[in-house]
């Protein structure tokens, strides 16, 4: 069973009525009552717990890891950051939501100032661009997003392995909203939609969107590694003359 930690900043929710109206107990309780209907395993933190509930033991026992920031990305431990940094290098899939594209955690991995352009009150639509990918099965080729936050391009991203999805916005400009990278043994998800303001992980294709990414970034082998330098004393050639698999 795919094991999930979504975590979530849960601030907005507990300090803004109109926010706290749509997400009552959360994003990350709103996204754990999704995932186990699925049967996934599910477990949730939170920034306000001790090392912002990301122990060492916890991410251990982490395939994949949803994560929701916004307001404390400059307030999140560097040494949490690179906890997570280092266990997706060895196999853990993260999912990274929406304002979580300037965290610390991302912005470690990929490297780049990961800026943007945004503006409040568009609406989106979501257009499904990689049909053949495993995050797409079942998605519908574009999904209407009917209040959303533009985040608009120039996207400061390395280039992407995958864009699965492309957001256009009423206002006129497009989005790489859908993107996937490869770090170490660990697959990343990048997922645009969800401002805190309007109720979009109770839609249902968006919903489809990050069960199909859990699947696919999980990792396939449940022994991690860390990846390093070796040097090869014997080459697998020798090997092969020595064991007699050579005539
Ligand atoms: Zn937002």
């Amino acid at each position: 069973m795919i094991r999930i930690t979504v975590w979530n900043e849960y601030k907005h929710e507990r300090e803004l009525e109109e926010i706290k109206k749509i997400y009552p107990k959360g994003i990350h309780e709103c996204i754990r009552e999704f995932l186990e209907e699925e049967g996934f395993q599910v477990r949730t933190a939170v920034f306000s717990m001790e090392e912002h509930g990301l122990t060492e033991e916890v991410l251990e026992h982490t395939d994949v890891l949803i994560f929701w920031s916004h307001a404390l990305q400059e307030e999140f431990s560097s040494e949490v950051a690179s906890r997570v940094q280092r266990h997706v290098q060895e196999g853990m899939g993260l999912i990274a939501l929406h304002s979580a594209h300037f965290s610390k955690i991302m912005k470690e991995l990929l490297g780049t100032s990961m800026t943007l352009k945004w503006r409040h009150g568009d609406r989106e639509r979501l257009w499904c661009i990689a049909p053949s990918h495993p995050i797409a099965q079942g998605i519908d080729e574009s999904i209407e997003i009917p209040q959303e936050e533009m985040y608009g391009e120039y996207f400061d991203i390395p280039k992407p392995d995958e864009v699965v999805f492309a957001g256009w916005f009423s206002g006129g400009e497009v989005f790489r909203s859908g993107c996937t990278f490869t770090r170490g043994l660990g697959k990343i998800f990048y997922f645009q939609p969800g401002h805190e303001e309007y109720p979009i992980y109770y839609i249902p294709q968006i919903q489809k969107i990050i069960k199909n990414a859990v699947r696919w970034c999980a990792p396939s082998h449940r022994e991690r590694k860390v990846l390093d330098c070796q040097e090869i004393r014997i080459s697998p050639e020798e090997k092969r003359r020595k064991t007699g698999g050579e005539k």
